[in-house]
């Protein structure tokens, strides 16, 4: 049986973009008879607040995107992190990193294709005296071999990345002792019983690493779908900054069907914009249906109200 997800971040309201992936996450687990499960990502606790977590079920449930069950909050999980990194220092994988931001994005840091960073190993060979004589560190990073981790996107279509070209030892904690988001997520969805992830496409080069993790774990992985990104007139990403795309905003002049009638129609699942609900679009989902590239979003001075 199916088991998808919704996993919001409380860092702000919803926006087109984040109802886009929820809205397919919903659609994929719903016309396969499947389940949904609530997680509420509120891992930063410098940027997670209380009351958009409130904010945010509201509008899932405004939007007829319901969930059969909730998961428990990332922020309240901490032990769980904890034992998933005892079992990576026991097969000796983990390493103290003491590199300070400005040494990390020094202009010889070698960059991925996409323009992250890749961590150079600078702390992976210290000796343990070496290390006594640094600042003490909660950070941690995680050794990957030089592998090719291959998978298939469920829309994107085959993948393969090497994990020490492409992102090098990552971090797994953080220096302030927070578990990083790639190690939470792949403890998270196995002990939730995630079969099936749909996300945005810019998570797409972080599932080989998160892929390799369920493996050393030993936990199984989901099934993984990235769905494209929702971009504005301009090319850039819709985020948090654009207010006029948030809920908080689009539920003052519009209706739940406009919203997901309008993702419907821009993503290719319906013919033209017309006015649904999540539950009118089961019975004929298909993912064959689903556009792969990015899609433009007009922003809403633009639309008819
Ligand atoms: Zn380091």
């Amino acid at each position: 049986m199916v088991r998808g997800r919704f996993a919001p971040s409380p860092s702000g309201r919803m926006h087109l973009g984040n109802v886009f992936s929820a809205m397919l996450a919903w659609l994929s687990a719903k016309s396969k008879g499947g389940s949904i499960v609530l997680r509420v990502e509120d891992l930063d606790p410098a940027r997670s607040r209380p009351e958009y977590v409130d904010a945010i079920l509201d509008d899932l449930r405004w939007l007829g995107l319901d969930w059969d069950e909730r998961a428990g909050d990332q922020s309240r999980r901490g032990g769980a992190y904890e034992a998933a990194l005892e079992r990576l220092r026991q097969m000796d994988l983990l390493y103290p990193c003491y590199c300070s931001r400005d040494q990390l994005h020094a202009a010889s840091a070698p960059h991925a294709s996409d323009g992250r960073i890749i961590y150079a190993g600078t702390c992976r060979s210290l000796t343990a005296r070496q290390r006594a004589l640094k600042p003490p560190t909660r950070c941690l990073r995680v050794k990957v071999p030089d592998e090719t981790v291959a998978f298939t996107d469920g829309l994107q279509g085959p993948q393969a990345l090497n994990l020490q070209a492409e992102w090098g030892d990552f971090i797994v904690r953080r220096a302030d002792g927070v578990a990083a988001y790639q190690l939470a997520v792949v403890v998270d969805d196995a002990a939730c019983g995630v079969t099936e992830v749909v996300r945005g496409r810019d998570l797409l080069s972080s599932t080989p690493v998160q892929l390799w993790l369920y493996r050393a774990l030993g936990l199984t992985p989901p099934s993984f779908i990235h769905v494209p990104m929702l971009l504005s007139t301009d090319g850039r990403r819709l985020s948090k900054r654009d207010r006029a795309l948030d809920l908080g905003e689009l539920r003052k002049v519009w209706l739940p069907e406009k919203v997901i009638g309008l993702l419907a129609w821009r993503c290719g699942l319906i013919d033209r914009w017309e006015d649904v609900s999540p539950r009118e679009l089961v019975a004929d989902f298909d993912w064959g249906r689903v556009r792969r590239e990015d899609i433009v979003m007009e922003l809403p001075d633009t639309m008819t109200f």
